[in-house]
């Protein structure tokens, strides 16, 4: 399967599994209060697989002939090896693929200079290539946190 095609819906205990694959590009539902229905609902409408910790939810998904996967509790990336395996899915932190963590919009690159006053002076010095969220516009660089982000990757690989 083509690893982008897949979409998701997490359900509200797994926040920090659906911030990630936002940034590793992943189509990602995240809500906090939502009802049961609504998650299925989405899942069936948009065709989307559902992540859940739930294991009634779960097993009505399975029964409405919905893609579920049980994420038991497990930490993230044990839970992201799992996906991992269960979906054939290499993961990688690429800015151009990644969707906004905060609220699964596209990310685009953007001109360093129109973002000047949305940043911080250090970090306008510091790095040149931008990306900013076309739906809530959080402006996004390649700072620390990508290169936490690729070393766990790389753990996941060895799970
Ligand atoms: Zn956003």
């Amino acid at each position: 399967m083509e690893k982008l095609s897949l979409k998701f819906v997490v359900d509200s205990m797994l926040g920090r599994l659906a911030r990630w694959l936002r940034l590793t590009g992943f189509d990602t539902l995240y809500f906090k209060n939502e009802s049961d229905e609504k998650l299925l609902e989405r899942t069936h409408n948009e065709n989307r697989i559902l992540l859940t910790r739930d294991r009634q939810v779960h097993q009505k998904a399975i029964k409405e002939g919905l893609r579920s996967v049980l994420i038991p509790a497990i930490s993230k990336n044990e839970a992201l090896a799992l996906l991992s395996k269960t979906f054939n899915i290499q993961f990688d932190v690429n800015p151009s693929n990644s969707r906004c963590p905060i609220c699964n919009g596209n990310i685009v690159p953007v001109e360093k200079e129109i973002i000047r006053s949305q940043i911080p002076n250090q970090t306008f010095e510091k790095y040149d290539q931008f990306w900013q969220c076309v739906q809530c516009g959080k402006i996004y660089w390649i700072g620390g946190h990508y290169e936490s982000m690729r070393k766990i990757i790389a753990k996941i690989a060895s799970i």
